[in-house]
C-alpha cells in the first residue's frame, strides 16, 4: 500500500504558539489558570492540559484570575469586562486574526460596509464582528452572498470591505467574490481582501492535490474543527472515499485495506502524536 502524507499536516504556528505559552504559564503558576473556550480543537490536547491543570471556561465572568486567550481570538467586550474585573489576560490571539480585527475596525471607521465571508457561529467571527461597528453581515454561502447584494442596494450604501475569516474555504471566497463583484451596483466602491492564512490556504491546496491522486483519503482532525471540516469537504469532492478521523480508534481499517493509495492531511490543531499514531497503525496493515 502507498502511504501520501501531506507536507504541511501539524500544528499551524498560531496553535503551536498558544499550545507551547499555556504549558509554561501552568508550569510556572501557583494560582489557578483558565482558557476561554477550548485552546484547540482537539480533545487529547485539550485533556492533557486539564490535566496540567487549565481550568477551561465558557465565558470571561467564570474567570476567577489569569485567563488565556486562544488563537481565534475573542469579542473586544472581553477585553473591557476583563480590565473591570482585575483579570489578566493572557492573549495568544494569533496575529493573522488580530490583523482583520484591524482592518475590519479602520474600514468601519472610514464607512465602509462589512461583508464578512466565515462561518457564522465561528468564535473568529464571533470576535471579528465586534470590531466590524453595526454595518456588517456575515456571508458564509451564496445565498448569504445575493441577499448581501439586495440588503446593500436597500440601504444605500456607498462603499463596501469584502473580507474573510482565516480558515474559509479559498474556493469559497472566490465564487463569493465573483457574486458579490457581479452583482453589486457598479457605483458602490467595492474592496476586496483575502485574509485567509497562508497556513490555510497551502493545506487546501496540498489537500486536493492528493485527493485527487489517491483512491482512499483520511482527514486527522477535531470534529469541531473549523479548517479541518474545511479540508474534508475538498478531499471529498476530489476522493469520494474520504474520511475524517480524530484518532487511531476510528480507523476504518478494513476498508483502507481495500484500496493501494492511501493519502493522509490533517488540520491545524491536530497534534504530531496523533498524526505519527495513524501512521504506525497504516505502516503495519498488510
Ligand atoms: S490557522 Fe492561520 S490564522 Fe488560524 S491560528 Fe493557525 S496560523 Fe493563525
Amino acid at each position: 500500500m502507498d502511504v501520501i502524507i501531506g507536507k504541511t499536516i501539524g500544528f499551524c504556528f498560531g496553535v503551536k504558539r498558544a499550545i507551547e505559552g499555556a504549558k509554561e504559564i501552568l508550569k510556572d503558576s501557583d494560582e489557578p489558570v483558565y482558557c476561554l473556550g477550548e485552546l484547540v480543537h482537539n480533545r487529547e490536547v485539550i485533556k492533557d492540559l486539564e490535566n496540567k491543570g487549565l481550568k477551561f471556561i465558557d465565558t470571561i465572568f467564570q474567570s476567577k484570575g489569569k485567563t488565556i486567550i486562544r488563537a481565534h481570538g475573542v469579542p473586544k467586550q472581553v477585553y473591557e469586562v476583563a480590565v473591570q474585573a482585575g483579570i489578566k489576560l493572557i492573549d495568544y490571539t494569533c496575529p493573522k486574526v488580530l490583523q482583520i480585527h484591524d482592518i475590519v475596525y479602520e474600514y468601519a471607521n472610514k464607512g465602509y460596509f462589512i461583508l464578512l465571508c466565515g462561518t457564522k457561529q465561528h468564535p473568529e467571527i464571533i470576535g471579528t464582528l465586534s470590531f466590524c461597528g453595526e454595518n456588517v453581515l456575515v456571508i458564509e454561502n451564496e445565498e448569504d452572498a445575493l441577499k448581501s447584494v439586495d440588503i446593500i442596494e436597500k440601504l444605500n450604501i456607498d462603499k463596501c470591505l469584502l473580507i474573510t475569516q482565516t480558515t474559509f474555504s479559498l474556493e469559497k471566497f472566490f465564487i463569493m467574490r465573483e457574486i458579490i463583484g457581479n452583482e453589486l451596483p457598479k457605483n458602490i466602491h467595492l474592496v476586496e481582501k483575502n485574509t485567509i492564512c497562508q497556513t490555510t490556504e497551502l493545506r487546501q491546496k496540498e489537500t486536493e492535490q492528493i485527493a485527487k491522486k489517491v483512491q482512499y483519503m483520511i482527514i486527522i482532525g477535531g470534529k469541531n474543527s473549523s479548517n479541518t471540516k474545511k479540508l474534508y469537504e475538498i478531499s471529498n469532492k476530489y476522493c469520494g472515499n474520504s474520511v475524517c478521523i480524530q484518532n487511531k480508534s476510528e480507523l476504518p481499517i478494513e476498508e483502507i485495506k481495500k484500496y493501494q493509495t492511501i493519502g493522509v492531511m490533517a488540520g491545524a490543531s491536530t497534534p504530531e502524536e496523533s498524526i505519527n499514531e495513524i501512521l504506525e497503525v497504516l505502516k503495519n496493515i498488510k
